[in-house]
């Protein structure tokens, strides 16, 4: 018997755009793998090309806990450490149909409606990092000192950081299932919390002031199952549609068309 919650796939929704780093942003990387003595928390690079990147898996979570608290949802799994996350087997439930969450039987398991790709550095800002000198390849390095809050004891470290100013293309794709008009609120709950995620943080040492983003939209675009099939670009015109550079607020108002496509709302 299939599993309840797997429905037919219709296609895909598209947001394309970049981020911009409008401060420092830390995004930590793992310790053991550096090769630069002296930084304390190194960001997190590509292991081929040593770039710093923003891990899909970063923003991903990033825009999950905040619809956490948006929507108040109880932190009811322990995700290692301190961190707590929510994730329940509800199928009505706004975070977890649009991120996902696993059952305590695969029954139960909602798959994640969105993807979010690994943003990579934009080619210009990758030529003007690569410009910069500070002794790190593509970042900086800023002395923060920490007090130890039992101790009081000050504990100076070294983070590495993106510069303010440096570019990302960031692509989150969304499945659009048959399931009445779930994807019209899922896309309108994701341009807000993309939105919401300008005035809060990405990355670690927010309440420093890292990590403050601004996205652009480039293209948000539609794509039936059959442009997927489509062999002419005819055909691929007429299963498509794109909206181009337009603010978050412009694609808010635009989900309906984007999604009439469809036939689903
Ligand atoms: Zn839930």
């Amino acid at each position: 018997m299939p599993r309840l919650q797997e429905k037919p796939l219709l296609g895909k929704i598209f947001i394309l755009g970049k981020i911009k780093c409008e401060t420092g942003l830390h995004i930590g990387g793992s310790k053991e793998k550096m090769d630069i003595g002296g930084i304390d928390a190194p960001v997190m690079r590509d292991p081929l090309t040593r770039e710093p990147y923003i891990p899909g898996s970063s923003l991903k979570g990033k825009l999950r806990s905040l619809f956490e608290r948006m929507e108040n949802k109880q932190f009811n799994r322990s995700g290692g450490g301190d961190v707590w996350r929510h994730e329940c087997t509800d199928s009505q439930c706004y975070v977890c149909r649009l991120f996902g969450s696993t059952g305590s039987n695969a029954d139960e398991n909602l798959p994640s409606r969105l993807s979010v790709r690994d943003c990579l550095l934009e080619e210009e800002s990758r030529e003007k990092l690569k410009k910069i000198d500070t002794g790190l390849q593509y970042t900086e390095w800023k002395f923060e000192n920490s007090l130890d809050r039992v101790t009081a004891a000050a504990n100076p470290r070294q983070l590495e950081r993106i510069p303010a100013g440096a570019k990302f293309e960031f692509e989150i794709v969304y499945n659009v299932e048959a399931s009445n008009g779930e994807a019209k609120k899922d896309l309108s709950n994701l341009l807000e919390l993309i939105s919401l995620l300008q005035d809060d943080y990405l990355g670690g040492h927010g309440s420093r002031g890292y990590g403050k983003v601004g996205f652009t939209i480039d293209k948000f675009m539609a794509r039936k199952l059959e442009f997927y099939r489509a062999t002419s670009e005819e055909d691929k015109k007429s299963n498509s549609s794109i909206l181009e550079n337009k603010t978050i607020d412009e694609c808010k108002q635009n989900v309906d068309e984007i999604l009439s496509m469809f036939d689903i709302l």
